[in-house]
C-alpha cells in the first residue's frame, strides 16, 4: 500500500494525511506548490461515497440523539462532534488511503 502519491505538478509526495485534511475531495490542492489537482479515475466512487457517508453519519447522529433523553435539546451538530467525530476522522483517513492508492491525478 502506498502512503503518498507524487503531485502531478511539482512531483513532491502528497501523503494520505495531506489528503485526509482536505474537506472537498473534488478540489484537492497540493500542499507544496498549491496546484489544484483533480482526481480523474474515481469520480464514480467519490460521489456515491460522499452521499452515503453523509447519510450514514447523519442517521447515526439522529439515532444517538433520539436514544438519549438528555440530548433532546442539544444541537444536532454538537451531538455529531461529541460522538461521531473520531469515526468521521477514521473514515476520512481510510478514504484518503483509498484515493492515494487507486486514484489518478491531473493538474486542473
Ligand atoms: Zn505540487
Amino acid at each position: 500500500m502506498k502512503n503518498s502519491t507524487p503531485c502531478p505538478n511539482c512531483q513532491e509526495e502528497i501523503t494520505i494525511e495531506d489528503f485526509a485534511k482536505q474537506d472537498n475531495h473534488f478540489k484537492l490542492a497540493c500542499p507544496y506548490c498549491e496546484a489544484k489537482i483533480k482526481e480523474t479515475a474515481l469520480t464514480y466512487i467519490i460521489l456515491p461515497a460522499m452521499v452515503i457517508s453523509a447519510l450514514v453519519f447523519f442517521s447515526a447522529t439522529i439515532w444517538i440523539k433520539e436514544s438519549f433523553e438528555a440530548l433532546q435539546n442539544v444541537p444536532t451538530m454538537l451531538v455529531f462532534v461529541g460522538f461521531l467525530l473520531p469515526f468521521y476522522f477514521l473514515y476520512q483517513k481510510y478514504y484518503a488511503a483509498f484515493i492515494v492508492n487507486k486514484g489518478s491525478f491531473k493538474v486542473k
